[in-house]
């Protein structure tokens, strides 16, 4: 397991996993953790990646560490085919999530197994696994609902991890991808996610996805019970947004990019310093 997350485990605190695809969002995420002397995970999803290019996240999260000191773990989210994991690995990612929640849970633990088999070989100190259905995109969308069935299986991620050998799990305890339109949190089960703690908590970090829209105090209890990363994406997009349109919108006259974007950085930072301190990972860098 990463150093960074050992160390969260012991002191119960989370380390957030904010995607990116430019500039400008990292920038963002970066000052954050560094104004709170935090660790910080930034995640790019296969779509992200192709996006900004793997080698260009690569050298510009070089360069951010360098200047800062800070763990900064560049880590490749959803990945769902082995070329592009294959791919990320060989440009240097740290960490690797295979999503094959997908497939059948067999399937799922054959392919997670092959994963992780070649991504050790190459000296890769996180893979995350993936168990139950996880609803949603990261965006705004109508009221999801979570069935029980989409739950993770406590004793089929006892299975998982024994199999696999995974580092971390991401897990469905009620969580979705995205935002919901009327602003309602998502239900978290959390007597569900004690109950998965309990038979591998000690063995595995527990991810929870979809940190976007969840009430602050099940983050909260969701720390106490074993979650040690939580992934944000939606709220960093939203926040982006907003900020350009406004930007753009308070001097339509301005063509000046580094001067449009600075207040979008700064609205991204503050979710970012604002979910730090809600995990509880500020001055544990
Ligand atoms: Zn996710």
């Amino acid at each position: 397991m990463l150093n960074i997350f050992k160390k969260a485990q012991e002191n119960k605190y989370a380390i957030g996993a904010f995607n990116v695809s430019n500039l400008e969002q990292v920038k963002a995420i970066v000052q954050a953790a560094q104004n709170l002397q935090s660790p910080v995970i930034i995640s790019t999803s296969e779509g992200e990646s192709n996006f900004i290019g793997k080698k260009q996240i690569r050298l510009i999260i070089d360069a951010y560490k360098e200047q800062t000191g800070l763990p900064i773990i560049l880590h490749l989210d959803h990945g769902k085919s082995f070329e592009a994991i294959k791919e990320a690995i060989e440009i240097g990612y740290d960490s690797i999530h295979f999503d094959g929640s997908k497939l059948s849970f067999e399937e799922n633990i054959e392919e997670t197994k092959k994963i992780v088999d070649f991504a050790r070989e190459k000296g890769i100190k996180n893979i995350e696994g993936e168990l139950g259905y996880l609803r949603g995109g990261s965006n705004i969308h109508k009221t999801i609902e979570v069935k029980p069935e989409d739950l993770t299986n406590s004793k089929q991620a006892e299975e998982f991890v024994n199999k696999t050998g995974v580092d971390s799990l991401a897990i469905v305890i009620g969580n979705i991808h995205g935002i919901s339109k009327s602003g309602e949190s998502p239900h978290i089960f959390l007597d569900r996610l004690e109950e998965i703690n309990k038979v591998v908590g000690d063995e595995i970090g527990l991810v929870l996805h979809g940190g976007s829209g969840i009430k602050e105090e099940d983050i909260e209890k969701s720390i106490q019970l074993g979650i040690i990363k939580i992934n944000v994406n939606t709220e960093l997009r939203v926040a982006y947004t907003e900020s350009l349109k406004k930007s753009l919108q308070d001097d339509p006259d301005r063509v000046t990019p580094y001067k449009i974007m600075p207040p979008v950085v700064e609205a991204v930072q503050k979710v970012v310093e604002d979910k730090i301190k809600i995990f509880g990972s500020n001055n544990k860098s």
